[in-house]
């Protein structure tokens, strides 16, 4: 193992394709190396829809990301093609799969046609941009027509994974802000004017790469890449930064880097709009809440079952509406806004995102906090109730200051606005319930009682 390495605390591993059957046989000892070697992360991108399933479960297994797509010499046949798409779109769902890639085009194995390559990488630039998802490209004898697709401005990070243009192209990607990444070749003696491409490069848009098991750097050449080998890289990477620098601190460079470029670092980091649980979708369309209640798990965690959904922003209504429409929501039994927070804040979007549901078959429910209609006129709600197919209602109390105790609000009257609303949902017709936690300290038979005399279901969660 390298000399050193356990003093190293962050380092990332780009690109690194784990799923592989190289690493059948010893993956818990490749992951645990990397860990020994400062390598604390490591994103595994895929090539075709059993890799991305491959791709994620290792992720999910070992505490890594994943990305899915089709890589250009890897593309789905015709004949299975929809069927293939709408699988690598179920394996994005997945919380460890941060990323759309790898795709791009190959001109120089040529594997498919370039009319076809560009197809797939065109529905993928889609995709990602619909999803808010970084994109990892790949280019091998294509670098200037990768540049040409990409030549409009983006709305999600681009990694040009395992770059090989000339200065110029790279001046031009450089320009347009894309996050590069290099290999085990940059250690190659002999590839003294790969290296002066790489000085060229700002210090914050590279990224380092093992392509393992590819490409493994000096000294292992002929030997299986690892990510541990990242380190060997981030090491030449000092040399062509100066010097000065310590290990350390390139590594933490090139490791903050990777953390932007995949929307990981806590100041830019991604939020699923989309969860699932079970059979069921959840969409997560703020964090806002006017409520703080004393088992909100917010106040504890950023996220639920894996997924990160803390939205450090609340995300636009476009890309609310593009993810929505992007994944294929009729394989769920219900699509549910629920959210790290109270949906209804976000009132004009949550009507259109119910209705473009509905408009694909797929039952809807609202879970709500009913503090609504201290916003909303009553006409509104009606409006808004008729989006939904069902309502569940946090009730949590049988009285004002029972509520007001587990679920202090910035609402003066919560509790008669809550009462309001249970009024208005039953004038609606609605299919509805209350829900009460268990844990949350409330007298639950009292709740049960309240909850009969409003005639309405309970649900205990
Ligand atoms: S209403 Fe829901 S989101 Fe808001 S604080 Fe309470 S539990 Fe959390």
């Amino acid at each position: 193992m390298l000399s050193g390495a356990d003093s190293v605390s962050l380092g990332f591993d780009s690109h690194c394709h784990l799923h592989f059957h190289h690493f059948d046989e010893d993956l818990a000892k490749v992951v645990n190396d990397s860990k020994k070697a400062g390598i604390s992360h490591i994103l595994i991108p895929s090539i075709d829809r059993a890799t991305a399933a491959k791709a994620a479960d290792i992720a999910e297994e070992y505490d890594l990301y994943s990305a899915a797509a089709f890589h250009p010499e890897h593309l789905p046949e015709e004949s299975t093609e929809e069927r293939d798409w709408a699988a690598l779109k179920e394996v994005l769902l997945r919380s460890c799969t941060v990323a759309v890639g790898e795709t791009g085009l190959d001109f120089h194995h040529k594997t498919f046609a370039p009319k076809k390559q560009m197809h797939w990488f065109r529905k993928h630039i889609k995709l990602a941009e619909a999803l808010g998802y970084s994109l990892i490209v790949h280019s091998r004898g294509a670098e200037a027509e990768v540049l040409e697709e990409l030549s409009e401005p983006l709305s999600v990070p681009v990694i040009l994974h395992c770059w090989g243009g000339d200065e110029q192209l790279t001046d031009t990607a450089v320009s347009r802000g894309f996050y590069i990444g290099t290999d085990g070749p940059l250690t190659y003696k002999k590839n003294s004017k790969y290296r002066r491409l790489i000085s060229r490069i700002p210090r914050d848009k590279l990224l380092v790469e093992t392509d393992s098991p590819f490409l493994p750097p000096e000294p292992f050449r002929g030997k299986r890449n690892e990510p541990a080998y990242t380190r060997r890289i981030n090491m030449e990477i000092r040399e062509l930064w100066g010097g000065r620098m310590s290990i350390e601190e390139t590594s933490y460079i090139l490791w903050e880097n990777a953390m932007r470029a995949y929307r990981l670092h806590p100041e830019n980091r991604r939020a699923d709009i989309l969860y699932k649980y079970g059979d069921t979708l959840y969409v997560n369309i703020t964090s806002s809440c006017q409520n703080n209640c004393s088992f909100c798990i917010r106040r504890t965690e950023d996220g639920l079952n894996g997924y990160f959904l803390k939205h450090s922003e609340d995300p636009s209504d476009s890309l609310v509406l593009s993810t929505i429409g992007a994944f294929p929501i009729e394989n769920y039994k219900e699509l549910v806004f629920c959210g790290f927070g109270e949906p209804t804040l976000r009132s004009d979007l949550l009507m259109k995102s119910a209705r473009a549901a509905s408009a694909r078959g797929v039952k809807t429910r609202l879970n709500t906090n009913g503090l609504c209609t201290s916003f909303l006129r009553d006409e509104q709600v009606a409006r808004l109730l008729g989006c939904f197919d069902s309502v569940s209602i946090s009730l949590n109390a049988s009285g004002a200051r029972e509520y007001n105790r587990i679920c202090p609000s910035s609402v003066e009257d919560s509790w008669e606005q809550l009462m309001k609303f249970i009024k208005l949902v039953k004038r609606a017709g609605i299919d509805s319930q209350v829900s009460a936690v268990s844990s949350s300290g409330a007298d639950l038979q009292r709740v049960k009682a309240f909850a009969e005399r409003l005639q309405m279901s309970l649900r205990i969660r």
